[in-house]
């Protein structure tokens, strides 16, 4: 079992149970919001507080214990060398960073992109898509200069509205704020403008590919729950059938990556920054006693000495960490171990120089998707049911743009005349690089279009006697059954449009003006089409 999903799933049941008065409610939901932020030895201490027991047999549970997320796995033909599958795609684009620095001309920021399959260790698979070992993740890492995490295209986000759960709400009130962008970053709820800029950025995504604006909310990292090294860390989370499901995570993780692979390799990972006019500056070295070191970490020196060079390698945590050991000690940990460090093993030299040319780790700010989540949580907000009379039709309403099939064809009826039209049609259209399917079927069209309805098919053509005159189709829209006609050779564009091809979309209300309505009721599927009149229409269509 997973510690924090006992924790979790059992304090649900007992708030599920309606005896818990609300001041302990409240408590046990700060207990819950912690669940996969406490250590080992914390959770143990609260399982035993809760009393929880293995949900199907009410066995006594062992103390939890840590393990490795990451598979592990045998490389070449004696299986000497010991490899792990990665757990995130991000590596790639950090071993690969002087590269993407090189095609940058030497400049941040930038960003790289990556999609590709992660694999954890994860033991308890469950709910489809939404928890796998295999799993296939987008990740960007945009590569800034840490002193300059401002972004030049903020104004353009800057009045978003997002749901914020601070960390502070989720140990206090529980509230969730509505903030713009920009108040959010003036007010230092979110560390910067290109960490917010990107989960405004998310937003946006998630609400053109057709998700729900208001299931979706952001939720800040407990501190416990942060990575040691990172700034600030929102996962965008989306409300679903189980919940509220971590979909896209958003972290800056400061220059943690590019200082330990630089650690670990010895290739260098600074970025230059060119200035107007020289400055003076002040640099601190560390400069390790290496003798106390030595007698006090002793196997562990060399471990010590990596976390070193990357506490070296960020000016600000540095001095932070001088500042701490002048009070008697201070700790210093790689993400696993941590260790007491004493002034007596440090010194440190200040030195000032003219620079014109400032060198620095550059800051990662990384959004990093899970496209299962996301696909699960998008099923979900698509799936719709139309109240038809006699029965409820189900229609996946998914966005024009990531529609699978864009536009069905079909015949209005089984007539050898209208077959050329269908196969006219569908050659402009795939020409065009719309998806279409021609659904040339005996049943009739209304039956054919709940079928597409369900299929998520945004729009359909419909050839019938009309179009053997004067070449023009009728063109259905799925969400509100809406019908115009237009002529065939307008199709391709039309569609285009529809489907977001270009950077602005054409919603379908713009269309409907610009083109003759066709009145046409779809009664339930039985009866079909029940009424269908053509207005008169404008002499450029005829
Ligand atoms: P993380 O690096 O843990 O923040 O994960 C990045 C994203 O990958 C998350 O926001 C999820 O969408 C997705 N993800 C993480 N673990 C799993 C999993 N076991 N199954 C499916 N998706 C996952």
């Amino acid at each position: 079992y997973r510690a924090d999903k006992l924790l979790e799933d059992h304090i649900d049941a007992l708030l599920n149970g309606g005896t818990v008065v609300p001041t302990t409610a409240e408590e046990h939901r700060k207990v819950q919001r912690q669940a996969d932020a406490y250590s080992p030895e914390e959770l143990g201490n609260i399982l035993v507080e809760y009393a929880i027991t293995a949900p199907a047999t009410g066995n006594q549970l062992t103390a939890p214990f840590a393990f490795n997320l990451m598979f592990g796995t045998k490389i070449g033909p004696s299986g000497t060398l010991t490899g792990y599958l990665r757990p995130e795609t991000a590596q790639g684009l950090f071993v690969n960073f002087r590269r993407l620095l090189d095609y940058n001309n030497g400049r941040v920021p930038f960003a790289a992109a990556q999609i590709g399959l992660g694999f954890r260790n994860e033991i308890a698979p469950k709910n489809g898509l939404l928890r796998v070992r295999e799993f296939t993740m987008a990740e960007i890492e945009h590569f800034v200069n840490p002193a300059e995490k401002e972004h030049p295209k903020f104004a353009s986000v800057r009045n978003i509205v997002m749901k914020l759960f601070d960390r502070d709400a989720q140990l206090g009130t529980g509230r969730i704020a509505e903030l713009t962008v920009g108040a959010a970053v003036s007010a230092g709820t979110i560390a910067n403008e290109t960490l917010a800029y990107f989960m405004a950025r998310t937003q946006l995504f998630m609400v053109k590919i057709g998700m729900d604006l208001t299931k979706l909310r952001f939720r800040q990292h407990l501190a416990t729950e942060m990575a040691h090294y990172a700034a600030d860390c929102w996962d965008l989370e989306i409300f679903t059938a189980y919940g509220w499901i971590e979909c896209v995570g958003h972290a800056d993780r400061a220059c943690y990556d590019l200082a330990v692979h630089s650690a670990a390799t010895g290739v260098q990972t600074e970025a230059f920054k060119q200035l107007d006019t020289p400055v003076e500056m002040e640099s601190v070295t560390l400069l390790p006693d290496r003798k106390t070191i030595g007698l006090t970490f002793k196997k562990e020196q060399k471990a010590v000495y990596a976390a070193l060079d990357v506490l070296q390698s960020d000016d600000s945590k540095l001095r932070a960490f001088e500042a701490t050991l002048s009070t008697g000690e201070a700790v210093l940990h790689d993400g696993e171990t941590a260790w007491k460090l004493t002034p007596d093993m440090l010194a440190f030299k200040r030195s000032k120089k003219l620079v014109q040319v400032v060198k620095f780790i550059p800051s990662v700010i990384e959004p990093s998707f899970g496209i299962g989540r996301i696909l699960h949580a998008l099923l979900e907000h698509s799936f719709h049911q139309r109240d038809s009379k006699d029965e409820q039709r189900v229609v996946m309403r998914f966005a024009p743009p990531v529609a699978p099939i864009k536009c069905g064809i079909y015949n209005l009826q089984t007539n050898v005349k209208f077959m050329p039209f269908v196969a006219q049609i569908e050659k402009l259209l795939t020409d065009a690089g719309i998806t279409n399917k021609a659904d040339t079927s005996g049943q009739s069209v209304g039956k054919r279009y709940a079928r597409a309805d369900e299929l998520g098919t945004p729009f359909g053509v419909t050839v019938d006697f009309d179009t053997l005159i004067d070449h023009s189709v009728t063109l259905r829209e799925r969400d509100t059954m809406r019908q115009v006609r237009v002529k065939i050779s307008a199709l391709p564009s039309l569609l285009q449009e529809l489907c977001g091809f270009s950077d602005h979309p054409k919603p379908w209300a713009s269309i409907t003006s610009r083109f003759q309505r066709v009145c046409c009721v779809e009664g339930p599927i039985r009866h079909q089409v029940t009424s269908r009149c053509i207005f008169s229409r404008p002499a450029e269509l005829i």
